[in-house]
Formats: structure tokens, C-alpha cells, sequence
């Protein structure tokens, strides 16, 4: 099969078909959206060698429990040993023995097939088109925040960043208060949000400081100090960014502020493709650009460009 293959480069190639192990289906992929974290990868994020891609939709093609053959599909991206202790206490994601679609361990889904256990799969209503079906795992990232943090109307939150993620909490947390400000660093990206009505202002724009939430979706190693300077004492601050480098930071100021720092990774899938079927979330805008796999390489590097939003690839 084709599949994008990454070492110390990326290259398109041709691998063999991944054979499912027990609990395993096999998933013909039809789409799959690329996000900081691939970007991150190929710059040596985890070590990862293999292929990379964890949101997707496909259809099953084999599976153990036939209910899901022929149905079309997302995946929750860890895929658990289900008997340590972590997963003893219901904490799949934080597993130590865990493997990652396409970040650690296992192959992802920039590929014409990928295997996932069958418990990871959730079935995807007619209404979400395979390009906002791409969605369903990032926009889950963005629901976690709701599990991490109390927020309602009466809180005020930041959300420092206008890439595709923070643009996904922004709109996920609009959903729980009104009193919302993202602040962004390219115009053309804030506007998507005020599209939907959400506040927005630009980086270098002076900010009220003094939020009960600040989001740091920045992908930038300078988003966490912003933060700092934005929280409330007491506040939370909920980091999303992943950057493969390493930060310095005052640690003194979350001590005398008594500032929660909340590292937030995946979430819940159910939540994420119920916004998407009903719409309430608006993921369409965010396409910037789709591409067939056997342009894979060129679609890294356009999802690379500051302008860019999501860039897909199709199979
Ligand atoms: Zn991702
Ligand atoms: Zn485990």
C-alpha cells in the first residue's frame, strides 16, 4: 500500500498492508487531517519513526466483531494494555505501555490502511462529511478542556492562539460562556472567528489581564509566560501546545499566584461527533487545503506555511 513514511525524512513509499492483531480491525483510510503534532514529529517530536497520521475516518474492512464491518469510522488514538494499573483506575490514556496512532508505536494513518483494537472505534453519522469527520479527534482534544476545568457563564476565558486547535476550543468554549477573547497573531485567522461572533484581538493588542482561564494553544514556546501574565491569582491555566524544544521559564509566578497549570491532551470523542453532527461547531472554514496521498510530502509542507489552517490528505 502507499503511506507516508517518516525516519529522517519524509517520503511517500510502498510498505505492506498492516495485519490486525487480536481485538484489531483493519481500516481503509479515506481522509486524514494533519496536525501540529505531525508537524512536530518531523522535526524529531517522540522519537517517532514509521508512519505518522492519528485524525482520520475510514471504513472498516475487517474486524472480530463484524458489527463494524463496512462502517465508516473514527478512532481514539491510545490504544491501551488494559491491565496496568493506570488502566485498572480508568486512565487508558496515561498508560505507560500504551502505543499512539502514528505517534508512538504505531503506525498512523497517512496510509491507504491502518489497524486500531476494535474498543477504539466510534461510528460516524451519515450527516459528518469525511472532511469534517477528520475533525472528530482534535475537536476532542478541545472537549477535554470541559472535563479539566469548571467552566460557566460567569467565568472569563482566554485563548491565546489562532490555529486550528485553538480555534476548536475557542468555539468549544463559546459554547459555555459568552465572556471568551482569543487572542490571535494573523488577522486573516482571528477573522474565521469573529465570522461566528467570538471576541478576538491581535498579539501585540493590549489584553485585560485577570482571566479565570487561559488557554495556551500558541504552538510557541513563549505562549506559557503570556499565560502567566493573563491568569487571575488562583486562576488555571490549560496548556495545549506540544513543541518538541524545551522552555524557560520564572517558575516563581505560578508559586506566588497560586496559578493551576493543567496539561490537557486528548478527550472524549462522543461529545466532539455530536457538535459535528448537529453543526454547532463550525469546522469547514478551517480547511485550507486537500490533497491526494501520492502529494503527501507537498501537503506537509504547505500545512508548514503560517498561513495555514488544515490541511488534508485524501487516499
Ligand atoms: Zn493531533
Ligand atoms: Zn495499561
Amino acid at each position: 500500500m502507499r503511506a507516508l513514511w517518516f525516519d529522517s525524512e519524509l517520503r511517500l513509499d510502498d510498505v505492506p498492508v498492516p495485519q490486525p492483531q487480536k481485538g484489531e480491525a483493519l481500516i481503509r483510510v479515506l481522509a486524514a487531517g494533519i496536525c501540529n503534532t505531525d508537524l512536530e514529529i518531523t522535526k524529531g517530536y517522540m522519537k517517532f519513526t514509521g508512519i505518522p497520521g492519528h485524525e482520520f475516518v475510514g471504513i472498516v474492512e475487517k474486524s472480530p466483531d463484524e458489527y463494524w464491518v463496512g462502517k465508516r469510522v473514527v478512532g481514539e488514538i491510545n490504544c491501551p494494555c488494559g491491565v496496568c494499573t493506570y488502566c485498572r483506575l480508568e486512565m487508558p490514556r496515561h498508560c505507560p505501555n500504551r502505543s499512539v496512532l502514528g505517534i508512538q508505536n504505531r503506525n498512523g494513518a497517512f496510509a491507504e490502511f491502518l489497524t486500531l483494537p476494535v474498543n477504539n472505534l466510534h461510528l460516524v453519522p451519515n450527516s459528518i462529511r469525511d472532511d469534517v469527520a477528520v475533525f472528530t479527534e482534535p475537536l476532542a482534544a478541545a472537549f477535554r478542556i470541559l472535563e479539566q476545568t469548571q467552566i460557566t457563564g460567569e467565568h472569563r476565558v482566554l485563548i491565546l492562539g489562532d490555529g486550528k486547535l485553538a480555534q476548536l476550543v475557542a468555539q468549544v468554549i463559546w459554547l459555555k460562556t459568552k465572556r471568551v477573547q482569543c487572542v490571535g497573531k494573523h488577522e486573516s485567522k482571528v477573522e474565521l472567528l469573529r465570522r461566528l461572533g467570538i471576541p478576538c484581538m491581535l498579539y501585540d493588542e493590549p489584553v485585560e489581564p485577570g482571566a479565570d482561564v487561559v488557554v495556551e494553544a500558541t504552538g510557541s514556546k513563549e505562549g506559557l509566560t503570556r499565560a502567566m501574565e493573563l491568569v487571575r491569582p488562583e486562576g488555571t491555566i490549560v496548556l495545549k501546545t506540544t513543541v518538541a524544544g524545551t522552555h524557560e521559564l520564572a517558575m516563581s509566578i505560578p508559586v506566588i499566584q497560586e496559578i493551576k497549570i493543567v496539561g490537557s491532551r486528548c478527550g472524549p470523542f462522543r461529545p466532539a461527533l455530536d457538535a459535528l453532527a448537529v453543526g454547532i461547531v463550525e469546522v469547514r472554514p478551517l480547511i485550507t487545503e486537500i490533497f491526494g496521498i501520492e502529494h503527501a510530502v507537498q501537503a506537509f509542507q504547505r500545512a508548514a506555511q503560517p498561513d495555514a489552517m488544515k490541511v488534508i490528505v485524501h487516499m
